[in-house]
Formats: C-alpha cells, structure tokens, sequence
C-alpha cells in the first residue's frame, strides 16, 4: 500500500480522503483545527461542484442541509435591480454543515493527525490541501509561490432573520459590494467587501463591522436591515488574498489542490467548488492509474481551467469594485438587463 499525506483537512482535503481507496493508500490527514469553524458562514454550490458532491456520496445530506435558490438580482448601490442572471439549483449550504458532512464520508482506514504541519511528511505522497498560506507549496514551489495581499476586505455572516423582502441579490456600489442569500433554516447570509487599510491580520470584526455600517447604512433598505442585525460575534473578517500562478499543480512528489493551487477572490463563488472538483479528479486518477501517471492527467485537467476561473474572478473582483468606472458599468449593465429582458427596474 502506498502511503499518502493529505496537509489539511479542509473541503479539499476531507473530500480527497472521501474518495481515495483504502486498498491502495494508507491515507493520514494532518489538520491543524480540532474543532468546527466558530463562526457560520455560507459556500454556494455550483452544479458541477453538487457532481462531485455526488461522487463523494453527500449530495442529498447536502441538499437537505441547505437551502436552494434559483439566481440572483444584481443591484445598483441603492438596491435598483441592474438586472437578474438566473442560475436554477444553486445550493448554499453552511460551510460548517458542508465540512462536518464531508468529515462523516471519510472511511475508517483513514488516519488523523491534530496540530499545524511544519515540515512535510517525509515518505510517500503528499498532498497539499492546506490552503491559501499552504506551507507544502511554499516548500517545495518556493516563496515566490506566497499568496498575495488583494486590497480588500471580506466580511460574512449570518443574522437569524429571513431575508429583507425584495432585498436580495448582490449589490454593487461605488468601490463596495454587499451580499444576501438565503441561508438555512430561514436564516439570511450576507457578505461585504471594499477596500481597506485593516489587518492583513488579527481584524478585530467590532472594528470592521462598525466601518461596514459606517460606508454601507443609509443607502438601501436591505443592507441596513441586514447590518443592523449583524453582531460580531456572527461575523468574519479577513483580508482577501489570492495564489500566484504555480505553473504546475505537481512538483517533486507533492500535488496541489483547492486553495493552495489556485486561491482566488471571491467574486465568482467558486473556490470550494472547485476545491471539490480537484479532489475528486485526484482521487478518481490515483484510485486508477500508477502515480506518476495520475499527478501528470490531474495537472492536465485541472489547471488550464481552475486559473482560468481564477483569472476571471480576479476580473469580476475589479468589475464589481469598480470605482471611477463605476457609472459607466452601471448603465451598461442596465442595458443589458433591458435587452436581456431581464427583471430590471
Ligand atoms: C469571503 C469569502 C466568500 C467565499 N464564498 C464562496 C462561495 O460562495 N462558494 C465557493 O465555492 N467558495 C467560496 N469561497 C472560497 C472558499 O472558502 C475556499 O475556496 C475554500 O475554503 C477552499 O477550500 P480548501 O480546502 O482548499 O482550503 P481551506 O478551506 O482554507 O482549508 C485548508 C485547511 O488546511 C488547514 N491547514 C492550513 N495550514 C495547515 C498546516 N500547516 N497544518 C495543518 N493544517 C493546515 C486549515 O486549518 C484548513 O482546515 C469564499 C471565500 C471567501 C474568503
């Protein structure tokens, strides 16, 4: 039996554990967390990222877990609809209920090791699942491969409230954005960003929530419903950061996959599905081929297109954030909202 070293046992990680064979590795994962994430927060799932879902056999746990919608109004910074892109079986699911799920799928055989990886597992295969600050890329791809500062600031959280009636969608304002979904259980997720001096780290969230409501209160019902029900100790704040192209999502007996090969903003809601995809290509490669082999055709399928998402999220990050340029995007997407038919007004 080959052994394999997962560092991280977040999305990428637990899925990966999920779906190797226990017959042909002796899978250890390494994760630094003993405890679920404190504060609750919200992952959409794409219907390819519900497939691999599927593989790991938590689809419909998944889908009773969470609450499904069917698109999204994209609005102006007053909450006017630009227009409304439609997206049926999107499933938002609590990033909590999603880990704990994935955690159950992983079968017995599997080791588990608390506490932070400082240096790399020695013997067999490692892969990195450690995400954005991943130390097995910084290793082995060098500190040219460290994630880079973006200027914004994130904040999320959920308030135990539906959402505001005709208040959700995305809001996109001059150099801000606001967000709100459904989230379970009737609840509504929100999430906020801009660009900011605070962190990179140790944000105290009292101090950002405050800054929030200080740039975002007073201009749509919604958000000043939502901020008003937000409390810090709901709340998450942090820096955006983003991965540098690696050139390869393999290198010296180590892979790469979700967040530490291709951290991305936040903008196109795609980093833990596509975290999922990764580990499910992985999974299904080495359950199948010789190693060598199986690294060589993940590289293949995964790369091209998980930077191309990261590309283009970066872009809807500069798109969605627009500051002087702001105008000139609202009335072209009111057009297209008009062409489209859209539900615009
Ligand atoms: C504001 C915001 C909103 C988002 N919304 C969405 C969304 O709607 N949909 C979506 O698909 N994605 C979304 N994402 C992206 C998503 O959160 C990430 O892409 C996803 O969490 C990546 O999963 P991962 O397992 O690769 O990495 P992580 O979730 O970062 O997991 C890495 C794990 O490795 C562990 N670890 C790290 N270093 C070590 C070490 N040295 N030793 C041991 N363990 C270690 C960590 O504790 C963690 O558990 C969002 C991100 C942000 C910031």
């Amino acid at each position: 039996m080959d052994a394999l070293s997962v560092v991280g046992g977040g999305i990428a990680g637990l899925a990966l554990a999920a779906c190797l064979d226990p017959r042909r590795f002796q899978v250890t994962v390494h994760e630094r967390r003993n405890e679920p994430p404190q504060v609750e927060t919200s992952l959409a799932m794409w219907p390819e990222a519900q497939q691999a879902l599927d593989e790991v056999g938590i689809l419909p746990a998944v889908r009773a877990a969470g609450s499904v919608f069917g698109g999204m109004a994209l609005r102006d910074g007053s909450g006017a609809v630009l227009f409304t892109a439609r997206a049926p079986g999107i499933i938002g699911v609590s990033r909590a209920d999603l880990l704990r799920l994935l955690d159950a799928a992983v079968p017995a055989p599997v080791a588990r090791a608390y506490g932070p990886v400082a240096s790399l597992p020695r013997s067999g295969l490692v892969v990195g699942a450690d995400g954005v600050h991943s130390i097995v890329r910084r290793r082995l791809w060098g500190e040219r491969s460290r994630a880079r500062l973006s200027p914004y600031l994130a904040l999320r959280g959920i308030i135990d409230e539906p959402v505001p009636p005709g208040g959700g969608g995305e809001y996109w304002g001059r150099g801000q954005l606001f967000g709100i979904t459904p989230a379970s259980r009737g609840r509504t997720y929100w999430y906020a960003s801009y660009r900011s001096g605070l962190g990179p780290g140790g944000i105290d969230v009292g101090e950002a929530l405050a800054l929030t409501r200080a740039r975002l209160s007073g201009r749509a019902a919604g958000i000043d419903r939502v901020l008003a029900a937000a409390t810090p100790g709901q709340t998450l704040a942090q820096r955006v950061w983003t991965v540098p192209f690696p050139g390869s999502y393999q290198r010296n007996g180590a892979v790469l996959v979700g967040d530490a090969a291709h951290g991305m903003t936040p903008n196109l809601g795609r980093g833990a599905c596509e975290a999922l995809i990764d580990a499910v290509t992985l999974a299904g490669l080495l359950n199948s081929r010789p190693v060598p082999e199986a690294l060589r055709a993940y590289n293949r399928r995964r790369l091209l297109r998980s930077q191309a998402l990261r590309v283009a999220s970066s872009a809807m990050a500069r798109l969605a954030l627009a500051e002087t340029a702001q105008p000139l995007r609202d009335g072209l997407l009111r057009l297209t909202g008009r062409r489209g038919g859209a539900a615009a007004g």
